[in-house]
């Protein structure tokens, strides 16, 4: 059998006989992963089977509303499947949300006010973060530091969030409103937050000031644990619903669970106050946005393996990786250090030329908004920019870290490293 695809991989990828050495090495050694994330896997499946049975889910609830979409029953029903699963007491999905900085965005602009501080925690935030907040030197029009809410960071120490610090600075700072926690590396060299750290994290805000709100970014984590943020005591989370929790189904949007009232907040800087959450018409989505949610405890799973998978192989190939294979994870995003553009550029274009769309696309670096670097992106995807379908991105700056995800099918995410790698040591 798997000399078939030996074959078969050969010969239509021109796969060599190197790399399918590897690529062999590379599965045996991986087993001990797979079965413990196969676990979390069956937990996460039954957490939301459980959900949609709760909430009575049926036909009538793929609903087709149209104009202000009041009473969109399938809308109004999966905020409420959404607050169980996160075990919070409400929750906000949305096509209208046009991503995850989106989401995040209306979470942040809707909960903090003129004077407050936001503290970031995790080092700098997500790139497109940047603009929200108004990090940077030009004026960031329209930002949270134009409205007068400041902005304050602590770096990691020695890759770990520093609690002493973070204790200190709420001891001092009586205008810090709201603390943003990172759970993913984002485009960082650091291991993404355990579900178990967050509330570590938490904990300690709570015992100095119970009153701060604590946000998590939790693009990527969702369902890479048996726990979310917001069972371990975050006030509100925010991620993409083309990542981890749509499953790869949902065509477009985001999701914020938590608080009621901090949700409520987020949900007058989506629409507007007086509207909130009760308008907006969901033209025909609500059965994606269902069906992706309940397959994406196994999506998130195929594309975690991928990531173990291409930890080994690279690890094997001599690149230095975070996380290692073997390392627990907290979201689906592997990097890859190449220190040399040339093969990140290759190992990048290979990743598309293993995908089912757009296989034939030389991808290239470009200048995309919300970032500050040139942006690599391998994403031959059925829904434009989806990464938890395989994808590979890269900002084009030193040591040139490539950033790996996604993965509808582990098998998919297998090829696609193959022939990435492949790429790789052929033009090198
Ligand atoms: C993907 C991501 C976001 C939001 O990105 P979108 O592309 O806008 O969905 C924010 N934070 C982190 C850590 C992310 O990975």
């Amino acid at each position: 059998m798997l000399n078939l695809t030996k074959e078969m991989l050969m010969n239509t990828y021109d796969i060599s006989e190197e790399v399918f050495d590897l690529y062999e090495k590379a599965l045996t050694d991986v087993k001990d992963e797979f079965a413990y994330y196969d676990e979390i896997r069956e937990f996460n499946q039954l957490k939301v089977l459980k959900a949609l049975q709760d909430e009575k889910i049926s036909e009538s609830h793929f609903t087709n509303s149209s104009g202000y979409g009041y009473g969109d029953i399938g809308r109004d029903s999966l905020d409420k499947v959404y607050a169980n699963i996160f075990n919070a007491e409400s929750a906000l999905v949305r096509p209208h949300f046009v991503n995850g900085t989106h989401a995040i965005g209306a979470a942040l602009f809707g909960n903090l006010r003129t004077g407050d501080t936001l503290l970031s925690v995790c080092g700098m935030p997500y790139d497109t973060l940047h603009d929200i907040i108004g990090i940077g030197d030009e004026e960031r029009v329209g930002s949270l530091k134009e409205y007068g809410v400041k902005y304050k960071m602590i770096d990691l120490k020695d890759g770990k969030v520093d609690i002493a610090r973070i204790k200190s600075e709420l001891e001092n700072d009586h205008s810090i409103k709201l603390v943003h926690i990172q759970r993913s590396t984002g485009y960082g060299w650091r291991k993404s937050l355990s579900v178990d750290e967050i509330e570590e994290i938490i904990k300690n805000i709570k015992s100095v000031k119970p009153e701060v709100l604590v946000f998590v970014d939790n693009c990527y984590g969702e369902f890479i644990d048996k726990k979310e943020p917001t069972d371990v005591g975050a006030d509100i989370v925010a991620g993409s619903l083309i990542k981890n929790i749509g499953g790869g189904i949902a065509p477009t949007g985001g999701y914020i669970a938590g608080k009621a009232e901090c949700v409520q907040q987020a949900s007058y800087r989506l629409t507007v106050p007086g509207i909130g959450g009760e308008c907006g018409s969901t033209f025909g989505v609500m059965r994606q946005l269902y069906e992706g949610l309940f397959l994406a405890p196994h999506v998130a799973i195929e594309a975690v393996k991928g990531a173990v998978f291409c930890a080994r192989i690279m690890e094997l190939c001599g690149f230095e990786v975070l996380p290692k294979y073997n390392d627990k994870r907290s979201d689906i995003i592997q990097a890859i250090k190449f220190n040399d553009k040339t093969k990140l550029i290759n190992f990048i274009k290979g990743i598309q030329h293993g995908s089912p769309i757009d296989s034939f696309v030389e991808c290239e670096p470009w200048d995309m908004p919300g970032y500050e670097d040139q942006v690599i992106m391998a994403a031959g995807a059925f829904i434009q920019g989806s990464s938890i379908e395989l994808s590979a991105d890269a900002p084009i700056r030193e040591p040139y870290i490539g950033y790996l995800q996604g993965g509808l099918t582990f098998d998919h995410a297998k090829i696609g490293i193959l022939i990435g790698l492949s790429k790789l040591l052929k033009n090198n």
